[in-house]
């Protein structure tokens, strides 16, 4: 992977690992508090709940100590003494208990007897077991306890919070047992204080009834809930559920809000982390493509040091330097190497230009001598003859070596255009026909887009044809040429003639190399100077079928 993705990657995978640390810490702690605050919240309002619950014992406490002074209660409770009693004493409760706010009130006499009952009238005459008991309770404490009413289903035992006042007329007592019931309006009554739903439930019910059953519900908490209970003595629990549904509302805001600066902090890092480490690789990824360039022979690239600083900016220096240094090392070698070419050229050059010179001088020398001898005869013809015709061959031999030197000496730079290197052969191959036993099998891949000097290709195809007929005349067979485009585009001429002479392959390519007497040596070291100056390659191998296969390589290139 290249760097900078992995620097961009490792800055997004850090910020990542902080926001994975950050966020779920946050929010458990952001979650505790909030749930902290709720559970303060709902022990406040139960604290409310209960300071209520202490104002409503005051209220019948202070109701019953009122009624337990007025005179209307000593009347009845006179009246109560006489028998039989007069009739407005059977109704006095209910008229005594309503003007108080009481929903519970008994006169019972000190058996227990009910003399009069405001909540349920029929009870009179009758025992009223349960509400009897709270007299025996310390004096004047509210205590909760169930009472027995009358309703459309029958009689039933709802829990109330009563207290008991006994009113003294000489020998008589006269209990007078009164107080609230826990009624849905009291239930209301608490939901609206504290937002809850309420519900009153009954607790320790006589055999039979439902303990728990629900007596009385107010209001409206929708899931999820905390419930708190508060009993009413052992008679009763008002139970309040107060909802969390706005807790859970704002957590889920909190996590929204969350998650929302956790992507923009991950934008964001992204983006910085694409833009510090450009900073940090794109000096880095310059000074790859300059090595890389170097490698691949071009000499003396520099690396601008644009925005590097520190560490990156010296490292760039160095390299610059560097290249300097090592172009100014190439150059110099280049240089020698090419006097020390050429002085391996001349020499060659000049021992070619000797071996005709030799012959040349031989045949003249002789005619001179021919000549001092006497007259010039017949014999003399015939020997002038021969000897102008031996010269005549061997200056044309010189001239063909010259001619060769200077176009070897001479190449002109390669004026490049780009060509399916297919289109370049084909028109090439079409002037060959089968002659002598040698037939031609061409198999030209299209595809392959080269940068080339047409002609100067040309050339070199034409040498490796020339020299592969050349090494088969005599014989039969087939000359392959071939083009295959790969990462570079390969073009082959193989033949089937004897192969290279294993004494030859190290030197094929020097000048004035030749095992032909009319050769020259310079073909194939020109065809090897046009592919170097094409940035290609000449490279000879063994052919399939024993004989010569040369590949020429050049560099594939995508279409301007
Ligand atoms: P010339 O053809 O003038 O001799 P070249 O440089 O073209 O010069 O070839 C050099 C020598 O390489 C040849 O003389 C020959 O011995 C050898 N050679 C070249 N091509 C072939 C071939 N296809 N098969 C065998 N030998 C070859």
């Amino acid at each position: 992977m290249r760097l900078r993705w992995t620097l961009a990657l490792a800055f997004v995978a850090l910020s990542m690992v902080q926001i994975a640390v950050v966020v779920p810490l946050a929010l458990r702690n952001l979650n505790a508090l909030l749930v902290s605050q709720q559970e303060a919240r709902v022990d406040q309002l139960m604290i409310t709940v209960e300071a209520e619950a202490q104002r409503l014992q005051g209220d019948v406490r202070r109701a019953m100590d009122e009624l337990a002074a007025s005179q209307a209660l000593e009347d009845v409770a006179r009246d109560a003494a006489k028998v039989p009693a007069p009739a407005h004493v059977t109704t006095a409760a209910t008229s005594l208990m309503t003007p108080r706010g009481l929903d519970v009130l008994a006169l019972v006499d000190d058996t227990g007897r009910t003399l009069s009952s405001g909540h349920l009238p029929a009870r009179l005459g009758d025992p009223d077991d349960p509400l009897f008991a709270v007299t025996r309770r310390p004096a004047k404490a509210v205590v909760a306890t169930r009472v027995e009413l009358s309703s459309a289903t029958g009689l039933i035992s709802a829990p109330a919070i009563v207290t008991a006042r006994a009113i003294d007329y000489g020998e008589r007592r006269v209990w007078a047992i009164g107080g609230v019931l826990l009624t849905e309006a009291r239930a209301k009554d608490l939901s609206r204080l504290t937002g809850a739903r309420v519900s009153i439930k009954s607790a320790g019910e006589p055999a039979g009834a439902v303990d728990g059953a629900t007596l009385a519900t107010a209001g409206d908490a929708p899931p999820p809930i905390i419930t708190r209970a508060l009993p009413v003595g052992d008679v009763a629990s008002i139970q309040l559920s107060f909802s969390q549904a706005d807790l859970v509302a704002t957590r889920s805001e909190v996590l929204r809000a969350f998650l929302g600066f956790a992507g923009v902090g991950l934008l964001l890092s992204i983006i910085l982390g694409f833009a510090v480490s450009r900073r940090i690789t794109s000096p880095v990824e310059a000074l790859t493509d300059a090595a890389q360039k170097i490698a691949g022979g071009t000499p003396g690239v520099k690396v601008e040091s644009g925005s590097a600083s520190g560490e990156l900016k010296s490292l760039i220096d160095t390299f610059n330097r560097m290249t300097d240094d090592l172009k100014n090392a190439t150059d110099k070698l280049v240089a020698s190497e090419r006097i020390a070419a050429w002085q391996e050229v001349a020499r060659r050059l000049a021992h070619e230009i000797k071996n005709p010179l030799t012959p040349i001088r031989m045949s003249l020398e002789t005619l001179l001598a021919a000549s001092q001898r006497g007259p010039l005869d017949d014999r003399f013809k015939g020997l002038f003859a021969e000897s102008a015709r031996a010269v005549l061959e061997e200056v044309d031999r010189l001239k063909r070596i010259v001619d060769e030197f200077s176009q070897f000496a001479r190449l002109p730079r390669p004026e490049l255009a780009q060509h399916d290197l297919a289109d370049v052969v084909q028109p090439v191959m079409a002037l060959y026909t089968s002659h002598d036993g040698i037939t031609f099998n061409v198999a030209l891949e299209r595809g392959g887009l080269v940068s080339i000097d047409r002609d100067q290709v040309t050339q070199v195809l034409v040498n490796l044809i020339k020299n592969a007929e050349e090494a088969m005349s005599g014989k039969t067979g087939a000359i392959h040429v071939r083009i295959k485009p790969a990462t570079e585009v390969i073009l082959e001429v193989e033949d089937e003639g004897p192969g290279i002479p294993e004494n030859l392959k190290a030197r094929l390519f020097e000048p004035y190399v030749t095992t032909k007497p009319q050769g020259t040596g310079l073909g194939l070291a020109i065809a090897q100077r046009i592919m170097q100056e094409h940035g290609g390659r000449l490279e000879v191998a063994d052919g399939a079928k024993g004989g010569a296969l040369f590949r020429v390589s050049l560099p594939r290139v995508s279409p301007r």
